[in-house]
């Protein structure tokens, strides 16, 4: 392999294309019994049970678009990418089994670059027992485009869809919100102070807690498992990924209803409040409308209630109403505020 002395970087074209995809796809064995056959072949093999529903999504990710090398790494991307697709099959109450992966980067690219890349994605897919099962690898003029496509399993006719809300259902959001949202605007901040003087050493000390949540988001797949416990199916789901906003919309946009949701009820963590307090911005504001947290929206019949009660994964937001033109959001004063897809101006204009 031809490494040039200046710098440790080993073009891929060194390797070629199929070089390449043997180096990156050795380090991904099959280790779940579904995925009959991996990476080699015209295409991949998985074997479901009877009475199983294959559930497939797709995400792709464009440099300069959703993410920024500048400040992401690529290990992380990499993690990222693998996550976000999970978290769409989380969404829907189905266990991923397998990936594919499809890569187009210019020659900017190295060898070492690519192998951060799939470090990540082995990452995320070892922590979520994935398989990586195939892909496609080519270049591209300029950047980077990542495709990832991820699959899973759900008991026949039990997948969750977005369009079962029911008015008087509770609405259920886990865990916190905001968090990648604030987490984003400190890596920019810390960018611009770095384009002036590339001398200073961000300041990112104390903020781990949100910036891993922007870089390294996880799918609530943990959650799925305290359903089955729980015997809870939710009447709807969806995941984060626009802001608690743009999500709840689609709800009540797919179920044709109305719902109200209450500020004093959005879980947000004492980081984001402290990073809020400097950036001198409004919590409701990363709560309602930033994205990337992804957390499970969802929503549960009244007679549920009990069944979650008192667990500290999941915060009762507001509940489900009849008239489908009234998606409101309750101010701590009582005003009520209609939501928007990005609805923090209107927000903004009632405090
Ligand atoms: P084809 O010409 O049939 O599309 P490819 O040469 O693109 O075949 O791919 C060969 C094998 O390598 C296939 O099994 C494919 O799924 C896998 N593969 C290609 N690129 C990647 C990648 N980036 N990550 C994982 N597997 C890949
Ligand atoms: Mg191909």
């Amino acid at each position: 392999m031809n490494t040039s002395e200046e710098n440790k970087f080993t073009p891929v074209a060194d390797l070629g294309e199929f070089g390449l995809i043997d180096h990156l796809t050795k380090a991904f064995p099959m280790e779940r019994e579904e995925n009959v056959l991996g990476p080699g072949d015209d295409a991949a093999v998985v074997r479901y049970p009877a009475g199983t529903d294959l559930v497939v999504t797709t995400d792709m990710l464009v440099e300069g678009i959703h993410f920024d090398p500048m400040y992401a790494p690529l290990k992380h991307l990499g993690y990222k990418a693998i996550a976000v697709n999970l978290s769409d099959l989380a969404a829907m109450y189905a266990r991923p089994t397998s990936v594919t992966v499809a890569v187009a980067m210019s020659n900017r690219y190295t060898l070492e670059a690519m192998e951060a890349l799939y470090t990540g994605m082995r990452l995320a897919c070892k922590r979520y027992g994935v398989d990586l099962i195939g892909g496609d690898t080519t270049t591209s003029p300029q950047g980077m485009t990542l495709s990832i496509t991820a699959i899973g399993r759900v008991p026949e006719g039990k997948a969750v869809l977005r369009t079962g809300a029911k008015p008087n259902d509770l609405i259920v959001v886990t865990g916190d919100l905001g968090g990648a949202y604030m987490g984003l605007q400190l890596l920019e901040r810390e960018k611009e102070v770095y384009k002036v003087n590339p001398n200073m050493q961000p300041d990112l000390a104390g903020h781990e807690l949100v910036l891993e949540r922007q870089l390294k988001p996880e799918p609530r797949l943990d959650i799925l498992d305290l359903f089955d416990r729980y015997e809870l199916i939710p009447t709807s789901m969806i995941d984060i990924s626009d802001g608690l906003s743009s999500e709840l919309l689609h709800i009540a946009k797919a179920s044709g209803c109305g719902l109200r949701i209450y500020e004093e009820k959005l879980p947000v963590s004492d980081g984001v409040l402290n990073l809020c307090d400097e950036f001198g911005l409004h919590p409701t504001v990363p709560v309602v409308n930033g994205g990337e947290d992804y957390e499970l929206l969802f929503t549960i019949a009244q007679a549920d209630y009990d069944k979650i009660k008192g667990d500290p994964n999941f915060s009762i937001i507001g509940h489900i109403t009849e008239d489908p033109s009234k998606q409101l959001l309750i101010a701590k004063d009582g005003a009520e505020v209609q939501l928007e897809a990005r609805g923090w101006q209107a927000f903004k204009s009632a405090e």
